[in-house]
């Protein structure tokens, strides 16, 4: 393995190999990074700790018809689908086995035998196959594909797991056609083995030995579902963003021009058109003109409801607002205090990525299971995002459409 603290260079080029076991094997989850083999030789973690049992629940995502073309063992019996989508198989837990590949075990419908099943394999002539994915990184991507979904294609009923397969399966076949057998990273569709100068490491797969030595897996081995702390942490941020972090809009109002069509309807009407819409609108709608954002304030009464509802945030699908409320203390001024930059905040926790240096120090109590969720609904957004301006460019060309706005609208 080399010495621990050889150059950065030599470090990358022999670490490798250990990434390459993980890679090689297919065992990693394509959302996460993460391997199903926790036990595999890449780290020294305890894989019984309580912490990292949802590493444990994964499931096999696929076509119908991928299950024989992928099964190993015959028989007749089939595994339980738990999918109720037309032509789409989600299995029940599996069990994995790395045995010369990377192999994965279902129960049959009666669960008295095993079937096996080789996922992630290509050949020449298939046109899908079979993903092995974590149940935590199936629940965040379905939550942010069904959230951008409903932002772009709002009238599109396409169930978001079927989305979810096509789009994995689209990358997937793509990568295998392009790249040559041998080339290790050909499963690796969403680039986490790479990492970035600002953000560090994409997934534990682009982490070198300092870091696995330094303990720095532990965030990507968080659980992003079940988070702790995840309201405390809320509350921190908000007692920390009092009113000197106010962000204050001084709109002039250019008079010359006559209002114009939605202009002309008086403030109270407006407002309750507004209790009908989904808070990426109305700030889509705040922002067509000088007098609509002066007719729809964006002040802290609305972040604060938008934040508090779960309106504005989708990722932050599980805030008890309820349970925040129990961390006021005497000091603390009252929850919903407009004393609070309740906007900042909404803001600040807009993002997604978070720079390994330099960042808002509100960040600082972030629990690692929520940097996590932040990670995977990342990597969705990025696929989706590529893939609908692929689809954008096929059906109207190099128009200039760029709607990446508003794909990112929210607090400015
Ligand atoms: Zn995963």
């Amino acid at each position: 393995m080399g010495n621990l603290w050889s150059s950065q260079v030599d470090e990358d080029e022999e670490w490798e190999n250990d990434v390459h076991y993980s890679m090689e094997s297919g065992t990693f989850c394509v959302m996460c990074g993460n391997s199903f083999d926790l036990s595999g030789g890449v780290c020294n973690l305890n894989p019984k700790d309580q912490r990292y049992q949802w590493l444990c629940n994964y499931r096999l995502l696929g076509q119908i018809e991928d299950m024989n073309t992928h099964r190993l063992t015959s028989g007749h019996t089939e595994p339980l689908n738990t999918s109720n989508i037309n032509g789409i198989f989600l299995s029940e837990r599996a069990m994995f086995q790395l045995a010369g590949q990377a192999d994965f075990r279902l129960q049959d419908e009666s669960g008295t035998d095993d079937i096996w099943y080789n996922a992630l394999w290509y050949s020449q002539d298939s046109e899908s196959t079979l993903f092995p994915l974590h149940e935590a990184c199936l629940e965040t991507s379905v939550r942010a594909l069904e959230h951008l979904r409903s932002r772009r294609e709002p009238t599109d009923s396409e169930p978001a797991l079927k989305i979810l397969y096509h789009v994995l399966n689209k990358r997937f076949l793509y990568r295998h056609r392009a790249a040559g057998q041998d080339d290790f990273a050909v499963n690796d569709i969403f680039d986490l083995r790479h990492r970035s100068r600002l953000y560090g490491p994409c997934s534990v797969m682009g982490m070198n030995r300092i870091e696995w030595c330094g303990g720095h897996y532990d965030r990507f081995y968080a659980d992003p579902v079940d988070i702790n702390g995840l309201d405390s942490f809320i509350f921190e941020v908000l007692l920390s963003s009092s009113s000197q972090d106010k962000l204050v809009e001084i709109i002039p109002l250019a008079t010359a021009q006559e209002p114009q069509g939605i202009e002309r309807l008086p403030v109270e009407i407006l407002d309750t058109i507004c209790d009908y819409l989904p808070t990426q609108t109305i700030v889509k709608l705040h922002r067509t003109s000088k007098r609509m954002a002066l007719k729809l304030q964006l002040d802290d009464a609305f972040w604060r409801r938008s934040l508090t509802t779960g309106s504005l945030h989708a990722h932050l699908w599980d805030i008890d607002t309820e349970n925040m409320k129990t961390f006021r203390q005497p000091s603390n001024v009252n929850f919903s205090s407009d004393d609070w930059g309740w906007r900042s905040v909404a803001k600040l926790l807009a993002t997604k990525q978070f720079p390994i240096t330099g960042r808002d120090p509100r960040l600082n109590g972030m629990p690692p299971g929520f940097w996590n969720r932040c990670r995977i609904w990342h990597t969705i957004e990025r696929a989706l995002d590529l893939d609908y301006f692929d689809k954008l460019k096929r059906e109207h060309g190099d128009s200039g459409i760029d709607f990446r706005d508003e794909i990112r609208a929210g607090p400015t």
